[in-house]
């Protein structure tokens, strides 16, 4: 019997596998693809890793653990993982980011963050073109992760487990023994259970009503253009809440080129397993409209689209807890669009629920209890 078993190797259960394997534990893990695969919520290349979005909530030692285990892995692995190229979080003042949101207050903390008028953004950077009344924060030191490195440098870091790829959950049971993984091959006993399935989640635990909702959305890459093609690359990338539009983002150029699209739509519910994974010609130009008035100049010809899935909570913080009916059954879910950035930290807060370690951080915004 190993000590644990995992469900879903994607950001949340490859990192939770690595640490545990850290720790000296056995464990097998399931995933119905071959990470990096494209189907779920961790591919397309590149996520920002940036605190100044969290300020004031619990999530800012969280980042800050993160960025240096990420750090720690980019020594530990070889591998090229993060750079560090700037971010702007921008919006109206009186809207959702900077009036209700994460940013509020933010110029009151003092963290080296800059706050740059619109006339500083342009001269700084003067490919974008903020409309009157935006508030700008930039925060130097925030990063880009290597999304497909990140996630084989975890399954290397987790490689005395015995990982078992193309290999899908199809159910589980747990007891005072322990736990029992059935997968479409066979039958795995363990001492306890960790579920990270992203946007299979609701499949997995129909029991649990989590409130869960997964959301369609397309990543963009256009040829970098224009006489600021070079210097884009350098940096910033950027968070954008439009009054209109939505928010929308923007990172420095990868060798797969521009890379852009929309956070967080809420409302545009979807199944994982009837998601229309095609991307059409009107979405492009959507996001070719904001690129003209925002950035003009800068996105070239399309090279590539690609759907990706968010798992939203109705108050996008994650679940993090053990299974209210199983103790034994820890599990991480919704991660609402931004959980990459923290995972090697959620990793090993899921480490510590399975071996009843104290957490280093008790995630109380993370419980199951809090939807009644
Ligand atoms: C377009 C986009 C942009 C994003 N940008 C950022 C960003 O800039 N910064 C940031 O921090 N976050 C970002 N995120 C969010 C982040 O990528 C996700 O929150 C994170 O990947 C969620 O991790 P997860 O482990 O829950 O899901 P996943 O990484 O999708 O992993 C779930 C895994 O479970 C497996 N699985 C499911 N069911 C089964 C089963 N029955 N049996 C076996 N295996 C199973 C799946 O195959 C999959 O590999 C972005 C997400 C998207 C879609």
């Amino acid at each position: 019997m190993h000590d644990f078993a995992v469900i879903g190797l994607g950001a949340i259960g490859s990192a939770t596998a690595a640490e545990l394997v850290r720790r000296g534990h056995s464990v097998v893990g399931f995933d119905r693809y071959t990470p990096p695969h494209t189907m779920g919520s961790a591919h397309s290349d590149t996520r920002m890793i940036r605190a100044a979005w969290y300020h004031g909530s619990p999530y800012v030692p969280l980042v800050r653990d993160s960025h240096r285990l990420w750090n720690d892995l980019e020594r530990s692995s070889g591998r090229t993982l993060l750079r560090t190229t700037g971010a702007l979080m921008m919006g109206p003042e009186d809207g959702r980011v900077f009036a209700g949101g994460p940013l509020r207050g933010v110029a009151r903390v003092g963290t080296g963050d800059l706050v740059l008028s619109v006339e500083e953004v342009v001269e700084r950077f003067p490919w974008l073109r903020p409309a009157p009344g935006t508030v700008t924060i930039y925060e130097p030191g925030a990063a880009v992760l290597s999304l497909e490195a990140c996630l084989e440098a975890m399954l290397e870091a987790a490689g005395a487990a015995d990982l078992r790829f193309d290999e899908r959950a199809t159910g589980w049971s747990a007891s005072a023994s322990g736990v029992r993984v059935r997968t479409e091959r066979g039958e795995y006993a363990a001492r306890r259970l960790a579920i990270a399935a992203g946007a299979w989640t609701p499949h997995l635990l129909p029991e649990l009503s989590l409130s869960l909702e997964v959301e369609r959305t397309v990543q963009y890459w256009f040829e970098p253009a224009g006489t600021h093609a070079d210097t884009l690359a350098e940096g910033p990338a950027w968070v954008w809440e439009l009054e209109r539009e939505g928010t929308w983002y923007g990172f420095p150029p990868s060798a797969r080129g521009l890379k852009a699209g929309m956070h967080f739509q809420a409302g545009r519910g979807t199944d994982v397993e009837r998601v229309d994974r095609a991307v059409g010609a009107a979405e492009t130009e959507g996001l070719r409209r904001l690129f003209g008035r925002y950035a003009p100049g800068v996105a070239g010809a399309l090279a590539h689209a690609s759907v990706c899935l968010y798992t939203n909570t109705p108050d996008q913080d994650f679940i993090l807890d053990r299974h209210p009916d199983h103790p034994g059954v820890v599990l991480f879910a919704g991660g609402s669009g931004h959980a990459f950035k923290f995972a090697p930290v959620l990793g090993s807060l899921m480490a510590d629920l399975l071996t009843d370690e104290l957490p280093r951080h008790a995630p109380p915004i993370f419980s199951i209890a809090r939807f009644g």
